[in-house]
C-alpha cells in the first residue's frame, strides 16, 4: 500500500469492505474503474449515492424501496392473503426469481441470535403481528434461513402467530442446513416454496 496514491488506496480500502471482495479483487476493481471512461466512473459513484439517499424501508413490509408502499405491496395482482417472512431484503430477490410465489413479504431485518444479543424486539416482529391483526392474511410462510438463527426465529414466530385462522408454513427441507436463501439455486428454492409444510 505504501507506493499507491492516496485516492487509489482509499477506494481499495472501501471496496475491500464489501462482502466477497478481498484486497486482490479490490485492487483489480479500483484499477478497472481508473481505466474506465469518466462518465462510467461518475455513474457508478452517483448510483451509490442515490442508493443511500433515495432508498428507504416500505412502511408495510420493510423491504427496501424508493416509493412507499413498495412496488410489491402496491401490486393488486398479488395474493395479499399470503405473507412470506424473510430475514433480509436481499432474500426477496431469489424468491421472486423462482416465479413460484405471488404473495407479499415481510422483512424482519435479521434473525434471533442470543450469541449476538439479537432478540425479537430488535426485529420487525411486532410490525408483523400488527400486520396480521386485521385478519386479511391467511398464510404466513416462514422463509428464514435454514441455519441455527433462522430456525430459532422460525420457532419463535410459530409461537407468537397464534391466530387459528392463519396457516403457518415453513419452506421445505431440501435447502441444506446452514445455507442462506440468498445463495440457494432457483430449482432448490422453487421446490422449497412449493413443498412448504405446516409448521
Ligand atoms: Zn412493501
Amino acid at each position: 500500500m505504501v507506493f499507491v496514491a492516496e485516492p487509489v488506496a482509499r477506494l481499495v480500502e472501501a471496496l475491500s469492505k464489501l462482502p466477497g471482495i478481498g484486497p486482490k479483487s479490490a485492487h483489480r476493481l479500483t484499477y478497472h474503474i481508473l481505466d474506465s471512461p469518466d462518465e462510467e466512473a461518475r455513474a457508478l459513484a452517483e448510483a451509490i449515492v442515490a442508493l443511500k439517499e433515495k432508498i428507504r424501508l416500505c412502511s408495510t413490509c420493510f423491504n427496501v424501496t424508493d416509493c412507499d408502499p413498495c412496488v410489491i405491496c402496491r401490486d393488486s395482482e398479488r395474493d395479499s392473503s399470503r405473507v412470506c417472512v424473510v430475514e433480509r431484503p436481499s432474500d426477496i430477490v431469489p424468491l421472486e426469481r423462482t416465479g413460484k410465489y405471488k404473495g407479499l413479504y415481510h422483512v424482519l431485518h435479521g434473525s434471533i441470535s442470543p450469541a449476538q444479543g439479537i432478540g425479537s424486539e430488535q426485529l420487525k416482529v411486532r410490525e408483523l403481528l400488527t400486520r396480521l391483526e386485521n385478519g386479511a392474511v391467511k398464510e404466513v410462510i416462514l422463509a428464514t434461513n435454514p441455519n441455527l438463527e433462522g430456525e430459532a426465529t422460525a420457532m419463535y414466530l410459530r409461537r407468537v402467530v397464534t391466530s387459528p385462522d392463519i396457516r403457518v408454513s415453513r419452506l421445505a427441507r431440501g435447502l441444506p442446513f446452514g445455507a442462506e436463501l440468498e445463495y440457494a439455486d432457483d430449482m432448490t428454492l422453487s421446490q422449497a416454496i412449493e413443498g412448504r409444510q405446516e409448521f
